[in-house]
C-alpha cells in the first residue's frame, strides 16, 4: 500500500493546499496531511484549529487523514509508514529551499522519496501568509480559501 505524508503549517490551510492534496488522494492509497507544531514559528492558528479546518476543509476527500506533528517530517512519514513526503512547488523562489530540504531528507532517510507536484497555476500565486494579509486588510479572500477558512479567519482577527 503506498502511502505519503504532505507536511507543512497550513496556518491556514488555502485553496492551494486543497488542490495538492485532492491530486496526492488520486495517486496514492492514502494521503497523510502532517500539521506542524513549531512553537518558534508562532503561528495564527493553533494545531488543533489547523488540524479542524484541514479535516474540515477535505472532508470529501476519500482516503485523507489529518495529524499533528513536532520534530523532523521523515520521523512523521516512518511512524505513519509511508514511503513518500508530497510538497507543492509554486514558483522558482520555493525551489532552492524545497531541493536543499528533499535533499538533507534523502541523507537522513534514504527509504524515503520527496515528489513534488506543481501547483496548479489557478493558485500558484497564492500563500497562507498573503491570505493573513489580505484578511488583516479587511480584504476579499473568497478566491483563495473555502468560505469555513474565510469565517474563522474573520473570527480571529474579531478577537485581535
Ligand atoms: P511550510 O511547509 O513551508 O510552512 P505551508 O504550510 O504554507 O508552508 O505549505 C506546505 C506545502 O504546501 C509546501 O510544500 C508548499 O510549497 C505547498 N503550498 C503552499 N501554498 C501552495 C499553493 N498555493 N499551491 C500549491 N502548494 C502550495
Amino acid at each position: 500500500m503506498a502511502i505519503a505524508v504532505y507536511p507543512g503549517s497550513f496556518d491556514p490551510a488555502t485553496y492551494g493546499h486543497i488542490d495538492i492534496i485532492q491530486r496526492a488522494g488520486s495517486l496514492f492509497d492514502e494521503i497523510i496531511v502532517g500539521v506542524l507544531n513549531n512553537s518558534a514559528k508562532s503561528p495564527l492558528f493553533s494545531v488543533e484549529e489547523r488540524v479542524n479546518i484541514l479535516k474540515r476543509v477535505t472532508e470529501d476527500v476519500p482516503n485523507v487523514q489529518i495529524k499533528a506533528f513536532s520534530g523532523l517530517a521523515v520521523n512523521f512519514a516512518r511512524d505513519c509508514g509511508a514511503q513518500v513526503i508530497v510538497r507543492g512547488l509554486r514558483a522558482v523562489t520555493d525551489f532552492e529551499y524545497e531541493l536543499q530540504m528533499a535533499q538533507t531528507n534523502r541523507v537522513l532517510a534514504p527509504d524515503i522519496d520527496t515528489m513534488f507536484l506543481t501547483t496548479n497555476l489557478e493558485y500558484a500565486y497564492l500563500s497562507s501568509t498573503i491570505v493573513k494579509e489580505v484578511n488583516a486588510f479587511q480584504g476579499d479572500i473568497s478566491k483563495f480559501v473555502p468560505p469555513f477558512v474565510a469565517e474563522v479567519l474573520q473570527e480571529k482577527y474579531k478577537q485581535r
